[in-house]
Formats: structure tokens, C-alpha cells, sequence
């Protein structure tokens, strides 16, 4: 399947907590004209969490993953766009690395095993797949029990969606 893995990172930022307190500000997201931007406020003093959402680079899964720090760009990135959009940030604190699975449309693959059809699959979630948990569950749930067919129109998310002419 056509997937790409990319090593990706965020970072935690000391702030003012009297703006960047989960009590009084919200997770985020913020698009500029070429990148999108994420992140959460301070909970309980930890600092307000910032990730480049289309940030990162590939990565061997072959190898662990490298840690945070690795790269230049895994600090300057996120710093700058506090320094820029988020007034009031600090230093940069704790940092850490992850993988984002991305698929070329960034659209998710929820389907049957091309060659063995017994075997449901559901991955490529491009960095966003968390906020759908509880309908690729539901999906996934008929698929198994409901002679491998949704109820919903899956065809966005065919594994063959990239081969038809
Ligand atoms: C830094 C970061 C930020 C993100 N932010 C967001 C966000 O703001 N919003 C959003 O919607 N999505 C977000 N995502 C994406 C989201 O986390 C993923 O899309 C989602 O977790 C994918 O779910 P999954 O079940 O496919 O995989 P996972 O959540 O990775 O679950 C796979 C599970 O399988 C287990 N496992 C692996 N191998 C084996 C094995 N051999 N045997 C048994 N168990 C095994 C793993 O331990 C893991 O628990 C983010 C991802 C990252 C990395």
C-alpha cells in the first residue's frame, strides 16, 4: 500500500500561565497559507504544547525512532511560530518524537485485504486519525459482524482508490 512514514515531533513551551492555562485557553489549530500549526494549553503548569502538523521528515521504520533533537528543525519550527503567533511563550521546554503513517491523499485506508478478504484493515490515518476513533470503530464493528460491508459509503477510503485508470 502506498504509505509513508514520517517522523514527526512536538514540543512544550513555558508560558505565562495566566493566558496559556487549560482553564482559560484552548487547544488549537492554526493554518498559515503553506502549513498548519497544533496545540494544547498548559495543563497543570506543564507548558503549552506545540506540533507542525506538516512538519517532519521520512523515516526508516527498519530503525528506532531518532529522538527529539536529532534535527535543527525540530526546535526552530515550532519556535518560531510561538515567537511569531503565541505571545508570551518562553522557553522551549520538553520535547519528543512520533510517527505520523500518511497515505498520498492523506485520506485514511478502511477496507478488506485486496488478496485476502477475510482481513480487515484500517490504517493510514495521516496524523488525524485520533479524532475518529469512535466512527472507524463503529465502521470496523460492521464490517466484522455484518458480512464485511458498512452501512456507510466507504469508497474514500478503498485501498484500490489510487490504482483505477
Ligand atoms: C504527535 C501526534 C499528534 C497527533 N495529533 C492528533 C490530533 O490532534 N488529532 C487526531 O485526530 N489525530 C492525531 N494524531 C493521529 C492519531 O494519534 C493516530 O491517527 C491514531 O492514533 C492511529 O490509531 P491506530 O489505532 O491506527 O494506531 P495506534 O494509536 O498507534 O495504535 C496501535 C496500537 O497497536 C499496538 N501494537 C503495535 N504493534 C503491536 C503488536 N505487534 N502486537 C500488539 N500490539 C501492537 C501499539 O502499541 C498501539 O497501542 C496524532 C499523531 C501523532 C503521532
Amino acid at each position: 500500500m502506498p504509505l509513508q512514514e514520517i517522523r514527526n515531533t512536538f514540543s512544550w513551551f513555558e508560558t505565562d500561565e495566566s493566558i496559556y492555562a487549560a482553564t482559560d485557553f484552548p487547544a488549537f489549530t492554526f493554518e498559515l497559507p503553506e502549513e498548519t500549526y497544533y496545540g494544547f494549553p498548559s495543563i497543570k503548569g506543564a507548558g503549552v504544547k506545540i506540533g507542525h502538523h506538516d512538519g517532519g521528515r521520512p523515516r526508516d521504520m527498519e530503525k528506532p525512532i531518532e529522538p527529539f533533537g536529532a534535527y535543527e528543525q525540530d526546535e526552530q519550527n515550532v519556535a518560531s511560530f510561538a515567537q511569531q503567533h503565541l505571545p508570551k511563550t518562553g522557553k522551549h521546554g520538553l520535547g519528543k518524537p512520533c510517527t505520523y503513517t500518511i497515505t498520498p491523499d492523506e485520506n485514511f485506508f478502511i477496507d478488506n485485504h485486496p488478496e485476502h478478504e477475510h482481513v480487515i484493515l484500517a490504517c493510514g490515518f495521516s496524523g488525524h486519525g485520533f479524532k475518529f476513533s469512535s466512527v472507524v470503530g463503529e465502521i470496523l464493528t460492521d464490517m466484522v459482524t455484518g458480512n464485511r460491508q458498512s452501512k456507510r459509503d466507504l469508497s474514500l477510503f478503498s485501498i484500490n482508490r489510487f490504482n483505477k485508470g
